[in-house]
Order: C-alpha cells, then sequence, then structure tokens
C-alpha cells in the first residue's frame, strides 16, 4: 500500500496525516507550533513510522516557491519569527529522505477543493480563509498559482467603511487592507468582543459582509475564477455568506453576466466542499503529486 504524509502546518497548531492513495487516513495527529527546534523533531518522528513514499506540506508563510531560488522551501518574512527563513523543505527531506512538496496553506486547501471538494470538475477558483489571519489560494487551469511570490489576498487594500468605527486596521503592514479590517482579531479589536458572541444583528457583521464582498468582486474582476470558497472561523457565521453574495452583486453592478452568476450568487459564493479538511486533503494531493512513481492512478 502506498503511503503519502500530509503536513497542514499552521501558526499556531500543526496537523500531520498518514494517508493511502485513495486518501483514506492512516493515523492523524495534531501538536501546537512552537520552535522548529521544539516542533520538528516530534513531526519527524511521527512520519518515521510510516515507510511514506512523499510529504505534502501546506504551510502559512510567506513562503519561498521558485525552484530556482537559493531560498526554495523556505518560510520568509514571517512574523513568527523562530520560524523566519527556516528551511522546512530541505530538513524534512534530509530527515525522511523521501520528496517534499511545498504551497501555501491556502493554496493546498484551494487545490483540495478544486479537486474534491466545492470546485469539484472546475479548473479554477479562489479559497480564501477567514480566520486569525485571512489568506487565499487560487486555482487556474487546474493549478496553485504562483508569480513573483504568490497571491496574498488578504493584504489587498479595501475601501473604509464610513459607518466603521476602526478605520485604521490591525495589520502592522496596513492601515486598510482586508485582514486588518475583517480577519477575527480585527473584529475583536474594533467591537472589544469576540465575533463568535456578536448577535447577527449587530452592525459588525455590516462591516465584516461589506470588505469581504470588496475582496469578492476584486477577485472576480481580476482573475474570474469558477467558484469563490469562504471557509475558516469567522464563515461559521452562516449569515454571512448571503450578505456577502447580496454586497458583492450590488458592487459588480450586473457588469459580469454569466449563468454561473446568476441566482444572487448563491451557487457561485460557497462554503468549503470538504468542511476543515480541505487542507490536510490539499497536503495529501501535493504530495501525491510528489511522487515520481505512485501506483494508483493521479488525481488532477
Ligand atoms: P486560524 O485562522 O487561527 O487557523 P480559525 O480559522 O478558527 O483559526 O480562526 C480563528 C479566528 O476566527 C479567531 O479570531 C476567532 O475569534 C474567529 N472565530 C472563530 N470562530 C468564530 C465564530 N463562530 N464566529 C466568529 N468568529 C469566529
Ligand atoms: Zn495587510
Amino acid at each position: 500500500m502506498d503511503l503519502y504524509g500530509a503536513l497542514e502546518a499552521g501558526g499556531t497548531k500543526m496537523v500531520l496525516a498518514v494517508m493511502d492513495g485513495s486518501g483514506a487516513t492512516v493515523e492523524k495527529t495534531a501538536m501546537p507550533t512552537c520552535t522548529p527546534g521544539e516542533t520538528m523533531p516530534g513531526m519527524i518522528s511521527f512520519f518515521r513510522k510510516y515507510a511514506i513514499r512523499s510529504l505534502g506540506i501546506g504551510c502559512f508563510g510567506p513562503l519561498d516557491l521558485h525552484p530556482a531560488s537559493p531560498a526554495y522551501g523556505s518560510i520568509t518574512s514571517t512574523p513568527k519569527l523562530p520560524w523566519r527563513n527556516y528551511p522546512i523543505v530541505s530538513a524534512f527531506r534530509n530527515a525522511l529522505q523521501v520528496p517534499v512538496a511545498l504551497d501555501t496553506d491556502v493554496n493546498a486547501a484551494a487545490l483540495a477543493e478544486a479537486s474534491l471538494g466545492a470546485a469539484r470538475g472546475l479548473e479554477s477558483c479562489l479559497y480564501v480563509t477567514v480566520g486569525t489571519g485571512i489568506g487565499g489560494g487560487l486555482i487556474i487551469h487546474g493549478k496553485p498559482v504562483h508569480g513573483l511570490t504568490h497571491p496574498e489576498i488578504g493584504h489587498i487594500p479595501v475601501l473604509a467603511d464610513p459607518a466603521d468605527p476602526m478605520p485604521r486596521g490591525v495589520c502592522p503592514y496596513h492601515a486598510c487592507c482586508l485582514e486588518g479590517m475583517a480577519s477575527g482579531p480585527s473584529i475583536e479589536k474594533r467591537w472589544g468582543i469576540p465575533g463568535k458572541e456578536l448577535p447577527p444583528e449587530h452592525p459588525a457583521w455590516e462591516l465584516e459582509s461589506g470588505y469581504l464582498a470588496q475582496m469578492c468582486a476584486s477577485a472576480m474582476l481580476s482573475f474570474s475564477p469558477e467558484k469563490i470558497i469562504l471557509g475558516g472561523g469567522v464563515m461559521q457565521q452562516k449569515f454571512l455568506l448571503p450578505m456577502i453574495r447580496r454586497k458583492t452583486a450590488a458592487l459588480l453592478g450586473g457588469y459580469i453576466v454569466h449563468p454561473a452568476v446568476e441566482n444572487g450568487l448563491a451557487d457561485y459564493i460557497v462554503e468549503p466542499g470538504l468542511g476543515t479538511a480541505s487542507g490536510i486533503t490539499g497536503a495529501w494531493l501535493l504530495a501525491r503529486q510528489a511522487d515520481p512513481a505512485p501506483s494508483q492512478p493521479q488525481q488532477r
């Protein structure tokens, strides 16, 4: 049986799984993200218990994903200082002696959603997580998009809502970017209460859905993905999706005419098809793609 290692590397926790070629989980565990010196040995021991053929990692970033770069496979300018410039790919490759594939956590999740989730059968989608931070993964022609670096849709500028009592967001880099204005911590800072405890009629949600709608409209006009998938802790507020759809449609002003965006965007801006499993499933897909000689046919 072919076995693959999958790692969803997050800023607060690491989710590790060993899965077979069909995606069935053999063992799964999680551990807190401490320093590399503290966290790497436990992760290496976990994967060493199995004869994995390759390892796929969906990782918090920013990452150096340029194969020709000397720093390829490193976490670069992260605010999580112990991991800054950490060469996560070579560390695992040296320890496990198997091919290691790396992409952003959100590109991995987007890949999983495009292959097996809400955008299954489509060639493109945008997956955005709205949580402690805001990150987006973009699939075009079936592949995660990399370019100069990789998409950072969480940091696109947004227009401050005139009704916003906090016109400067929480991002240390930008006065008014999406993450600074609409992440979970920004909601908590603005209102002094975590989003989870704010009732549906609270003005917080008009602002929140407005900022996310600005992103959805910009993304549709910029990349034309065939589906936008919104996940993450904040999106557990289920009433947000219809608000975001309505505001996105208003911002588009009827300009984009396509059957897929009819119906008030109800089939277009959607929740993840894989629930909270998009990230680890994407890491497994990356591992399978990195396997030079799989015995079962590859998806995508
Ligand atoms: P992370 O982004 O750290 O991986 P989450 O996606 O769970 O994890 O996001 C955590 C953030 O989402 C926190 O800021 C938290 O306040 C917020 N959050 C979590 N659950 C909810 C909820 N039900 N409603 C609104 N905000 C929530
Ligand atoms: Zn920012």
